[in-house]
């Protein structure tokens, strides 16, 4: 440059009094143990958590955990095309409702907790510009009054020189070299500009950093004179990035593999404001196999209703859950560590971050199925009882009025088959147990009676008719069991299953099929848990009415 660059910084920017060196101060490093990170997740509030969200904001809780650090929620807003009305709370409700909870940053809409805020980048235009005007100063940043026409034309001719490189650099840069004056004229005839960095890379090196996750990554070094600050005084994603990572003294940052190819840009803009260059960990996505065409692909908002976290509270998966599964996709070691440590809090789990597979990862419903499974069998009656009406009352009113009715009736019967060394596990989320427990309620009963193809009608009708007169509600388990043993011979099947396979063609059937026939009477189904817990929780009026209605 042939110009004063302070005379330029107090020209472009002559309301900022304060320096890099008072925010150095006003955000000192953290005072943290040997070893640990500091992490963020920092979305656009788009109102929207996609599932790749709650699993980066996973990485970066655990991190930060497993190392007695911090992670935070830094809200990034600076692209107002992306955003909707109080996108906030759509992303905090989101965490809430999984427990993920940030040591620090923004805790709800316009609140927030930490020293290091603000930590939504619209609120932090003023750190934006010390550090923009002092690389201004030390001539590292320059006004670009290009239009856009005038950027088409530069693309156009870098297309016809058949640059290897497209963008605004070197010999394109058009107002990299502009004098004081012709700045000073354009901005007297008040026209827009942007803040440029001015790379001093060059189209021949190459750059090398250590990814946490992908180990050591070559590329080309930064030659873009990229924009900082844009025309209205908003920072670039890149800018907020080097100087919030920097003054909320991130240690790590962690973020989708899709920001892989910036860190060139990003390394050179932290050396040119002097920060230190953060670690950098870029995550995997998160895929899917294409039903149509059954390729791997991204899970994408428009298609796939699961790419939402929002879908897994509405179908009512536990949040442990979700968390669960998504630790299985984390580290591969983590349902090792499950098996030995069955009830242990999943943030006691030592995650490494080296441990992640760089490829994406295969979002599997029917796995995160199995594995809710698991969680709820081994929950009490008590927590599921609290849990699926909790669920109910937002997303079926109806199911949650006849759930909520009888609270020791609904706890007793999510208690079938429970509490014992192989619960069932049959629920997945909430959503399934007004169907899996129908015939409890006569609000939602259906009577069926599709007898198994082995036995006949007549055959059923004559066991329903002789179990009624013997049935009592009183009986114990083993009395009631006799009662349904002792039916077998008079109606020509065999209490004894082993006698019935040796010769199938002496019965009608065994005590299997005699209970069949009553389980179908009473409760419509050929599955269910526990028959006997169930009769006695339907009451001796209920179960002869049915018995009878056959
Ligand atoms: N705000 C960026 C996004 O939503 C986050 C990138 C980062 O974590 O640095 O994609």
């Amino acid at each position: 440059m042939n110009y004063d660059c302070k005379a330029l910084a107090n020209l472009l920017f002559p309301d900022v009094t304060k320096t890099v060196e008072d925010l150095e101060i006003k955000y000192p490093e953290r005072d943290l143990k040997e070893g640990a990170r500091v992490t963020r997740f920092a979305p656009s509030p788009t109102g929207y958590l996609h599932i790749g969200g709650l699993f980066g904001a996973l990485v970066d809780v655990l991190t930060a955990k497993a190392t007695g650090g911090i992670s935070y929620l830094r809200i990034e807003d600076t692209d107002k095309k992306r955003e909707i009305d109080d996108g906030v709370s759509a992303i905090i409700n989101g965490f809430d409702s999984f427990g993920i909870g940030f040591d620090e940053g923004v805790t709800g809409f316009n609140e927030e907790k930490g020293a290091y805020g603000p930590y939504t980048q619209s609120q932090r235009a003023g750190i934006y510009h010390i550090v923009a005007k002092a690389l201004v100063e030390s001539g590292l940043a320059y006004p670009c009054f290009c239009t856009a026409e005038e950027l088409t034309e530069l693309r156009a001719t870098q297309e016809k020189d058949g640059a290897l490189i497209t963008g605004y650099f070197g010999k394109y840069a058009k107002c990299r070299d502009l004098t004081l004056e012709q700045i000073e004229e354009n901005l007297k005839e008040n026209k827009p500009y942007v803040l440029r960095f001015r790379s001093n890379g060059s189209e021949d090196k190459r750059i090398m950093f250590e990814d946490m996750i992908r180990g050591k990554i070559e590329m080309p070094e930064n030659v873009i004179d990229e924009v900082l600050l844009k025309s209205d005084g908003i920072p670039t994603y890149h800018f907020a990035h080097a100087c919030d990572d920097h003054f909320m003294r991130t240690t790590h940052v962690i973020r989708g593999e899709e920001w892989i190819s910036s860190v060139p840009k990003h390394i050179a803009l932290f050396k040119a404001c002097g920060f230190k260059v953060p670690k950098y960990a870029h995550t995997p996505q998160v895929m899917k196999i294409d039903e149509e065409d059954g390729t791997k692909r991204k899970l994408s908002k428009r298609k796939d209703p699961e790419a939402a976290v929002s879908y897994f509270v509405e179908q009512g998966f536990p949040k442990e859950s979700l968390i669960e599964y998504l630790l299985t996709l984390l580290n591969s070691n983590f349902e090792d560590w499950r098996r030995a440590n069955p009830t242990a809090d999943i943030y006691s789990f030592p995650f490494n971050l080296k441990k992640m597979s760089p490829s994406g990862c295969l979002f599997d419903l029917v796995k995160l199925n199995d594995i809710s499974k698991n969680v709820i069998s081994v929950m009490k009656a008590d927590t599921v009882y609290e849990l699926v009406s909790e669920w109910a009352k937002k997303y079926d009113e109806d199911f949650y009025k006849v759930f909520t009715k009888d609270k020791a009736f609904s706890t007793e019967m999510v208690n079938i088959d429970r509490e014992s060394n192989k619960p069932r596990k049959d629920i997945a989320k909430w959503e399934e147990v007004k169907d899996y427990f129908s015939y409890m309620f006569n609000e939602y009963y259906v009577p069926q009676f599709e007898l198994p193809e082995n036995i006949e009608m007549e055959d059923a009708k004559a066991v329903l008719a002789e179990y009624i007169k013997v049935y009592d509600t009183n009986d114990d388990k083993d009395t009631w069991f006799n009662k349904i043993k002792e039916l077998c011979s008079p109606l020509g099947f065999t209490p004894n299953v082993k006698e019935y396979k040796q010769n199938p063609e002496n019965f009608k059937g065994h005590v299997g099929d005699v209970s069949t026939v009553i389980r179908l009477a009473v409760t419509g189904r050929k599955n269910t848990p526990d028959l006997y817990t169930i009769m006695k929780l339907l009451g001796k009026d209920e179960v002869i009415k049915r018995l009878s209605s056959i």
